[in-house]
């Protein structure tokens, strides 16, 4: 499969789910899905309300030289009478007087004591906000699937919400694989790999929205393996990180085909990360992430995120590749679309290819802020060509 293909087809298998919730006090929520829609509880803005300093005016008695009738802040209402050729003081955020139909900026007119003069024509509407404008009563402000952050936050709040409903997050199995790997706190022989990716993985899936659980090194034996995978399969969503290349050690297909797996692919055409399984065992999916570091964590970006985001409940699993222009030339050899390291520039607008020593050079993955995409159609690319980047 291509990249695209592999991509369409992991979001084809796995539609956003609406799983159990919980209700969670708002600041608690950051970053977890939404599982009610969210209705506005009164007209917003609830008044007619000015966006500047300035003047309420009736439009039609403008231009002209108006008598200021008296001042209305922000947290106030003005209780006179808005009167033919009068003009009301009026502060940022404070609600229009009635019959007032337009706000003059302060900066426009020519005050003398009571009296300010106004040399242009404004029209009905000008400088607030009506009262609804932003959300009916009733009107539903957020829905469902949602992630939240500090933008929903705030529609949070704005409502009058200080708890909320929201998905329990799909729990994570992390099974890392291999006889070489010792865990992270233990002293590794000189031919032996401390256990990063059950690491990695972690915070990527505590990212994506997910509650990950690190399970034990499953070895290169077909019991070891197979343990682990059975408890896997307690959790929402099963990784499994190496033994799914072509080595002789390498069980895992075959443990997960004795569990009655579902392939729906075992192979991408993307490096890093070219063996990389993908499927379902009854109802729980499960990843084969290949082992080396830099597989593990692309190929998670690339596809893991997706169906983790989707399983806690999320209407969109975004991925965007942004483009850039490349510092220099760049060439690879077409046939996989590359994820290579990249040092995207501070604004964004160019970016430059990182030396590394391929997919098990982690401190290269360090300096990088981005993976430059090299297209599996192309070649070749000159300095000041655009690019796709996809960000780490
Ligand atoms: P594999 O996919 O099992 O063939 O592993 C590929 C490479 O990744 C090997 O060099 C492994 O030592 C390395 N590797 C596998 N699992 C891990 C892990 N959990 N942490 C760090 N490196 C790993
Ligand atoms: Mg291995």
């Amino acid at each position: 499969m291509t990249f695209d293909e592999a991509r369409q087809c992991v979001l084809h298998e796995v539609p956003p789910k609406r799983g159990d919730c919980e209700t969670v006090p708002v600041l608690s929520a950051t970053g977890r899905v939404l599982a009610e829609d969210i209705a506005a509880d009164r007209d917003y803005p609830p008044f007619h309300r000015s966006a500047r300093d300035g003047f309420a005016v009736r439009a039609a008695d403008v231009p002209g030289e108006l008598q200021v009738i008296g001042e209305v802040r922000a947290g106030q209402i003005f209780t006179g009478q808005m009167s033919a050729n009068g003009a009301v003081e009026i502060m940022t955020g404070a609600p229009l007087p009635p019959g007032a139909d337009a706000v003059v900026m302060v900066e426009h007119v020519d005050r003398r004591e009571n009296r300010v003069a106004i040399p242009r024509s404004y029209t009905s509407g000008e400088n607030f906000t009506p009262k609804g404008a932003e959300s009916k009563q009733g009107e539903i402000v957020l829905h469902a699937g949602h992630r939240i952050g500090f933008t929903e936050t705030a529609v949070l709040a704005m409502v009058g919400r200080e708890r909320v409903q929201v998905f329990r997050q799909p729990r994570v199995a992390i099974v890392p694989t291999g006889d070489e790997i010792v865990e992270a706190g233990e002293t590794p022989l000189p031919h032996q790999i401390r256990n990063s990716n059950a690491w990695s993985l972690s915070v990527q899936v505590r990212r994506a929205g997910g509650a990950p659980e690190i399970l034990p090194i499953a070895r290169d034996s077909y019991e070891s393996t197979f343990a682990s995978v059975k408890t896997g399969l307690e959790s929402d969503l099963l990784l499994l990180s190496g033994g799914v290349s072509a080595g002789k050690y390498d069980i895992v297909e075959q443990v997960l085909a004795d569990f009655g797996a579902r392939f729906f692919f075992t192979r991408v055409l993307i490096q890093p990360g070219q063996p990389l399984v993908f499927g379902a065992i009854g109802e729980k999916f499960f990843f084969g992430l290949p082992g080396n570091p830099a597989s593990t964590m692309v190929t998670f970006e690339l596809f893991a995120r997706a169906v983790l985001e989707r399983l806690s409940g999320c209407e969109d699993a975004m991925m965007p590749l942004l483009r850039a222009r490349l510092t220099r030339d760049f060439r690879h050899k077409p046939g996989l679309t590359r994820f290579l390291p990249a040092r995207l520039s501070e604004d964004g607008s160019t970016v430059e290819p990182i030396g590394w020593q391929g997919s098990g050079d982690i401190p290269s993955l360090v300096r990088a802020n981005a993976f430059l995409v090299a297209d599996a159609d192309r070649e070749s690319w000159s300095e000041g060509d655009d690019i796709r980047v996809l960000l780490k």
